[in-house]
């Protein structure tokens, strides 16, 4: 008998959740990735030329040799002198007092973001996003049921919606990239991180500070201050996959003290911890002398070439397209002329072998369709201006329609 007989079908036992479920943009993007001879301005993965691989090899090698423990279940909250090194970190960037224990180590930032709608958010409660946000963001929200509201925080014209929402109904949480953001590149100035820091002190929201990209600036200094520094009612997420790598699935959520414990609780929930082998990996790494600030180093001048190279590429568009340079970061955040759809470019971009990824996966509502994210970060370099080109005729194909 097929699962439709009597015993009803499968999908109508599915959690009322995850019942509307499609698939995720995110995998969509890693799709295209994978496909060879597509040039790959979807994803948003490092470059390979910015990958620790020399030093990974080599300390690898020893691991298991030098730290038995690292083949061992371990504390599920993360090892505890990684922790100790982040809440370190933390207390210098904010100068706040941070506990270890206000430390939890993740499966990715992304994990992170799972943890914290499973501690904060009931089904309808409003959680505010920046317009346009991280699609993983957008992807749990709407598991844990959230009621999304996308407003532009960073960019122009800054915080007047948010203002504007948050004296209306109460809000939960809102989330935002900070320093250059994913997708659109942007940067909160330190005016708008102040007024943001003081909306949440006086209407009691919670900030959930989605850091991955900081270290990752073009021009000096970094991006201050962290919310973080300027608020109690934050939780920072890191991720150490865009500076070191991104299978590590190592991230990092810091919390104030009266949640911490919440989230020791739901990560052993989920997993009982992350790898030890990856997490003295990391260790490792971050200890050795100059190895993180030579790491870094590159990886800041890795990125700003690529961006460079794909701006000065775009310039076949002759003003058709237009973008904001971001300051640092993977992404160039575009915009075709307003009556054309992004998703309609992607279809004539897939047959010229580029992909990107459309605006409308970056809003829970009422989408730009005119945006698109580029992300610089990943294919090959000298496929830049190839895929500038690509891109153009795409365009043209669709605009002479
Ligand atoms: N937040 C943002 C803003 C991101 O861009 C990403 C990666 N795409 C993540 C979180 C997840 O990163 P991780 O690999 O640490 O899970």
């Amino acid at each position: 008998m097929n699962s439709a007989g009597a015993a009803g079908s499968l999908r109508a036992r599915l959690a009322a959740r995850t019942r509307g479920l499609g698939p995720s943009p995110i995998g969509e993007a890693f799709r295209t990735a994978g496909d060879p001879g597509v040039i790959p301005l979807a994803a948003g993965s490092p470059a390979p030329e910015a990958l620790p691989t020399a030093a990974v090899t080599r300390i690898a090698a020893e691991l298991a040799r030098t730290h038995p423990h690292a083949l061992q279940y371990g504390d599920t909250s993360g090892l505890p002198e990684l922790r100790e090194l982040l809440a370190a970190r933390h207390r210098h960037g904010t100068g706040r007092p941070t506990a270890t224990g206000q430390v939890v180590i993740t499966h990715g930032a992304q994990q992170g973001l799972d943890l914290i709608c499973q501690a904060l958010v009931d089904p309808g409660d409003t959680v505010v996003v920046d317009r346009p946000a991280y699609t993983g963001a957008l992807q749990v929200l709407r598991l844990y049921r959230a009621d999304v509201a996308a407003v532009p925080i960073a960019g122009d014209p800054g915080l007047e919606r948010l203002t504007v929402l948050v004296r209306r109904r109460p809000v939960k949480a809102v989330h935002l990239v900070p320093d250059f953001a994913n997708p659109s590149g942007r940067t909160l100035t330190s005016g708008q991180r102040a007024a943001l820091a003081a909306l949440a002190e006086r209407y009691g929201f919670l900030i959930i500070e989605d850091n991955p990209y900081g270290e990752l600036y073009f021009t000096p200094p970094a991006p201050r201050p962290p919310l973080s520094a300027l608020s109690g009612r934050v939780i920072t997420l890191g991720s150490f996959s865009k500076v070191l790598f991104p299978a590590a699935r190592l991230g990092h959520l810091t919390a104030p003290s009266e949640l911490a414990t919440v989230f020791h609780t739901l990560k052993q929930a989920a997993d009982l911890g992350n790898s030890a082998l990856l997490q003295h990996l990391v260790l490792a790494l971050l200890r050795e002398p100059g190895l993180l600030r030579g790491q870094t180093a590159r990886a800041r001048a890795v990125y700003r070439e690529r961006r460079d190279l794909l701006m000065d590429a775009l310039r076949v568009f002759d003003g058709a397209l237009r973008w904001e340079p971001p300051g640092g970061g993977f992404f160039l955040w575009a915009r075709l002329p307003e009556h054309l759809d992004a998703r309609a470019l992607l279809a004539e971009a897939l047959t010229e072998k580029v992909s990107f990824v459309p605006g409308t996966a970056f809003y829970p509502s009422a989408p730009d369709h005119s945006a698109l994210r580029l992300s610089y970060s990943y294919a090959p370099l000298d496929s830049l201006r190839e895929a500038a080109g690509r891109l153009h005729r795409a365009y043209l194909r669709l605009a002479g329609r």
